[in-house]
């Protein structure tokens, strides 16, 4: 950078802080390794490890028309699917928004509103059963930690991504909606509760039957794969449903080492943390979604905004704000290849409003976008790692299907995670894995698994 020798001290040093070094990504993969075993054999372990029901693999002849709907990102998906057989659908889908009130306040009100949406989705798209004809099955993709005990059973065991509405911690969040169906003489059946992890792998696997693992990175970021069943100790053998060999596990990854003992954690991001809505909670996630990194960065501005090191001191009433800096903006200034950087001045000094920058000041803005983003991507790879590792999947072909915006849109995420999987285990092993978007995959995933649960009942 063209800086001063104290902007270029500072960058160097944050350089190091926000550096995950091939060691350390060794003793972040074990640990991980070992928090997964602790999942597997206890309740109430770090990495949760919750057994998801679904234990069969789609074949893609899967064939019948099944409703989705997605809460747990920024929009609540509401999709009808036509499965056709062959790995082919065709979907209607509509997106209603989840005010913050919602996200908030009563869960009635929130199962209500999703409800509400799910009439109108019919009402506009679709036609609705009459009264002599079967029920609409639904595949509910409700992306938090739910401790299932039936494909369509599942309690909530705490929010996160900014949900925290009252009366739903506790409760079984298919009954809570299926009241709300009700209520409105509405013909759906909650068949399923799908996490859209677990969606998402079954979303890629009605197409490559041989997917492994499934993963989000979006707004929040966590993994599911197919783990043996005589791996899952916590369970006794009356637990063991179907008596299948395999079933697919939601690791619920986003809470890895909450104990702080692998986890580089910088200040920045324990600043994150405090101001979080669930403070101490999903570490993992905090180093690495969506809803974060444009926090972190932000954070690291700041720091350096007080030391008169960027932007000669001044702030901005957006930049000063929590969440004032997304995590789209550091994709867009990552992909800035101008010689000025003047995309980057266009997002600093328009969108954000400071005052004025050096290009020094946005070759430092960037580069802290860049520490971030690879230190993301790197502390993903050990999640990825440590499922290859209990899968024995290493130097074996595999693909991973991934959802995201993060990545899908974060210039050469995939790049930096195979780099990091090429440090753990190998050039050679890390080429054999395949990273698959699964874009939207969750919802397809959901009505795959709310077609599975229908015919075994
Ligand atoms: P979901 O909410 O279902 O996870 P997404 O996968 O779209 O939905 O993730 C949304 C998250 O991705 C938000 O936290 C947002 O900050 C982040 N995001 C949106 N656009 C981009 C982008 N272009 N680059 C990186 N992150 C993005």
């Amino acid at each position: 950078i063209d800086g001063t020798e104290e902007q270029i001290k500072a960058i160097n040093g944050l350089s190091q802080e926000f550096d995950v070094t091939t060691e350390r990504l060794r003793t972040i993969t074990d640990q991980f390794v070992k928090e997964m075993r602790r999942g597997l054999d206890h309740d109430g372990a770090t990495v949760a490890m919750i057994p998801s029901y679904v234990s069969g693999r789609p074949t893609g002849d899967e064939v019948g028309r099944y409703l989705a709907l997605d809460l747990g990102g920024t929009n609540l998906r509401v999709c009808e699917f036509d499965l056709k057989g062959k790995g082919d659908c065709s979907v209607k889908q509509q997106k209603f928004v989840i005010s913050d009130e919602l996200k908030t306040g009563d869960m009635r009100d929130l199962c209500d509103y999703i409800a509400d949406s799910v009439d109108t989705f019919l009402t506009e798209h679709c036609s609705k059963p009459g009264p002599n004809e079967e029920m609409l099955q639904l595949g509910y993709t409700f992306s938090f930690p739910v401790l299932q005990t039936a494909i369509n059973r599942g309690v909530l065991k705490q929010w996160t991504k900014g949900f925290s509405s009252t009366n739903a911690v506790g409760k079984d969040v298919a009954l809570l909606l299926q009241e709300s169906f009700k209520k409105r003489y509405l013909p759906v059946n909650v068949a399923a509760i799908v996490n859209d992890t677990v969606g998402t792998l079954m979303a890629y696997a009605y197409c490559y039957p041989e997917t492994a693992m499934g993963v989000i990175l979006g707004t929040g970021t966590n993994a599911s794969y197919y783990e043996k069943t005589a791996n899952i100790k916590k369970w006794s053998e009356q637990e063991n449903p179907a008596g299948t060999d395999e079933m697919v596990v939601n690791m619920e990854w986003g809470a890895f080492d909450c104990e702080r003992q692998v986890l580089p954690l910088t200040m920045y991001d324990n600043k994150v943390n405090r101001q979080s809505r669930n403070l101490h909670q999903q570490l993992f996630e905090k180093m690495i979604s969506g809803m974060y990194l444009g926090e972190i960065v932000r954070h690291a501005m700041i720091n350096l905004i007080d030391q008169y090191l960027l932007f000669n001191g001044e702030s901005s009433p957006i930049l000063n704000k929590q969440w004032g800096f997304e995590t789209a903006y550091l994709t867009a200034i990552e992909k800035d290849k101008t010689e000025n950087l003047d995309e980057t001045k266009e997002i600093l000094e328009e969108t954000i409003g400071i005052p004025s920058t050096t290009l020094a000041d946005r070759q430092m803005v960037k580069k802290m976008g860049e520490f971030v983003g690879r230190r993301a991507a790197r502390l993903s790879a050990c999640g990825m790692g440590g499922v290859m590792m209990q899968d024995d999947k290493i130097g074996q072909e595999c693909i991973i299907a991934i959802d995201g915006s993060l990545f899908e849109f974060y210039p050469n995420f995939e790049g930096l995670l195979r780099e990091a999987l090429g440090e753990l285990f190998g050039e050679e092993a890390a080429n054999k894995v395949r990273f698959a978007l699964a874009r939207d995959g969750s919802g397809l995933g959901a009505a795959i698994i709310a077609m599975m649960a229908h015919k075994q009942q």
